[in-house]
């Protein structure tokens, strides 16, 4: 009977560790998938604006295309265009590493939602490669306490994604409800691709992207939820999502 027992006890404790080393190890993998993933998007991202750059750049001193405004002004759009995505790409990464240190330290101050909202829509449809409708449901004298620079940010990365995980047609609507408790909740909504219900939780989590996500050559790297969430968290607010694969999803912030 005791030699039976403590065989028993022995066989479930090595079960036991080897079902936990294979549990970290498996882990291990996946997050050194989710790294080596993360390393090739960003190398690729970094490399592509600054390959075109260089080549525009080029084609402007060696081939002539100075002495012709059309290729010229062609250029020079190129140019632009890839800077603001390496710019965009520069101010991700600096995000991330706030997010990091877990220092977002913010400013709240007094803020008109509407004016801070039209602001990031007019820099989106003057960069748009596609239609961009856009509807604003925020009354003009709305205002709400947040820091600018991250509220912003956060902002801008949920309207970066309705565009970026949508069809041709983009329609994005910013709604803005006041609630009777001194609260209020703002939700982004488009008309995209949408989020199968099984990965809408691990999106805020970082490096994670749905892996038949991408509709457009441009690779993000999973790290634009998780900074909003911290932002949203940081205000005392929290943020949810509602989506529906090829209809389109929501997200919902609330304070
Ligand atoms: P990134 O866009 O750089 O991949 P995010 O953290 O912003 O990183 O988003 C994580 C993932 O969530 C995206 O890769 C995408 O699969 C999905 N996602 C985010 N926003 C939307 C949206 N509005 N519509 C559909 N999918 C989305």
């Amino acid at each position: 009977g005791w030699l039976l027992g403590s065989s028993v006890f022995l066989l479930i404790l090595t079960t036991g560790c080897f079902l936990f080393m294979l549990a970290t190890i498996l882990r291990q993998k996946k997050l050194s998938e989710v790294k080596n993933d993360f390393i090739n998007n960003m190398t690729h991202e970094l490399k592509t604006p600054i390959a075109t750059v260089t080549a525009a750049i080029e084609a402007l001193q060696n081939f002539g295309a100075l002495n012709d405004p059309k290729k010229t002004q062609t250029y020079l759009t190129i140019s632009q265009n890839n800077l603001q995505r390496l710019s965009d790409l520069v101010e991700k990464v600096l995000n991330l590493a706030i997010e990091e240190k877990r220092d977002l330290v913010l400013h709240p101050e007094p803020t008109k939602l509407a004016d801070l909202a039209n602001d990031l829509i007019t820099n989106h449809q003057l960069r748009a490669t596609k239609p961009l409708h856009v509807t604003l449901h925020i009354p003009t004298e709305t205002t709400v306490s947040v820091d600018h620079v991250h509220f912003s940010n956060a902002l801008n990365n949920l309207i970066d994604n309705a565009i970026n995980y949508s069809y041709d047609q983009v329609d994005i609507s910013l709604t803005f409800q006041q609630k009777a408790n001194d609260g209020w909740k703002l939700t982004v909504a488009d008309n995209g691709i949408g989020i199968p219900k099984a990965y809408q939780s691990a999106i805020f989590d970082r490096f994670f992207r749905v892996p038949t996500g991408d509709l457009h050559p441009v690779k993000g790297f999973g790290l634009g939820l998780a900074y909003v969430q911290q932002v949203i968290e940081r205000h005392g607010g929290r943020i949810r999502v509602h989506s529906e694969p090829g209809k389109g999803s929501e997200f919902i912030l609330e304070f």
